[in-house]
């Protein structure tokens, strides 16, 4: 069996929080987001159509030195058979656990695969309430950016029984503020109650030279002080294991804040 990849390392340490992964690119996605730093994947600008057993042969050799085997994109959903064949083979010949980044637009897929996953990281673009700004963040029309959003919703719903779920926005600079960041930990607080380990990641905006909308490539990354502000908001919301990611500090868990007590005099 065949399936179009973009491209593989052997072993990431970004890819799988506090994890080493052997990390495979998918080409082709259903979204269109405007600050995408793959979007030459995104757009199956780069592919090669490949054999399974090569991916598998290469995944075998780093498997030593790996926690997950991890599959992103792209959305790797949208080549749900040939996956799913790549999934089985890699834990029943290795034993290795799964991990996959999804947009979770695509529930149909996601359902075929999740027993295969032991890790799922989703992107939630934008609050699950705001279907506006949730088109806008994915570059979709607004009754297409619906449509998906219902889809990202039963995605996630599906997702919340992975082992590990760790869910993550960017703070993408004029549509995701703290403001924003603050909504969607709200919508997404009943999907991180689960079993297992649940996490949140508010990310840092970088405008990588790969982002093709030239107004966004040029803009700031977002200044460490609001990621950082915004997941502490997110974690006092969600009451789970929050990070921030920025450049400056790597990815860093919130703790709990201190309250001094007044000593007695
Ligand atoms: S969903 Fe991910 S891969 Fe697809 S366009 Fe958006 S950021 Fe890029």
């Amino acid at each position: 069996m065949k399936i179009f990849i973009a491209g593989w390392k052997e072993l990431s340490l970004v890819d799988v929080l506090e994890n080493v992964s052997f990390t495979l690119w998918l080409p082709f996605c259903n979204f269109r987001c405007p600050w995408c730093n793959n979007s030459s994947i995104a757009r199956g600008k780069e592919k090669k159509l490949v054999e399974i057993d090569e991916i598998f042969e290469a995944v075998k050799r780093a498997a030593p030195f790996i926690d997950y085997f991890h599959v992103t994109g792209g959305e790797p959903t949208l080549q749900a058979r040939a996956l799913k064949y790549l999934f089985k083979k890699v834990k029943n010949e290795l034993g290795l656990p799964a991990s996959m980044d999804t947009n979770a637009s695509v529930p149909e897929m996601l359902e075929e695969l999740i027993n295969l996953i032991d890790h799922v990281a989703i992107d939630v673009k934008a609050p699950l309430n705001n279907s506006k700004l949730y088109s806008k963040v994915t570059g979709l029309d607004p009754l297409t950016g619906a449509l998906m959003l219902n889809k990202v919703r039963k995605g996630l719903e599906i997702a919340s029984r992975a082992k590990f779920l760790e869910l993550r926005t960017t703070m993408v600079p004029g549509f995701i503020e703290v403001k924003e960041i603050e909504q969607v930990a709200r919508t997404i607080k009943k999907y991180l109650q689960g079993n297992g380990r649940r996490v949140y990641v508010v990310q840092q905006f970088i405008p990588y030279e790969t982002i093709s909308d030239t107004e966004l490539r040029n803009r700031s990354r977002t200044p460490p002080e609001l990621v950082k502000t915004a997941a502490r908001k997110a974690y006092e919301i969600l009451e789970t294991e929050t990070y921030y990611r920025t450049l400056e500090d790597g990815t860093v868990k919130v703790m709990p804040e201190q309250k001094f007590k007044q000593p007695s005099v």
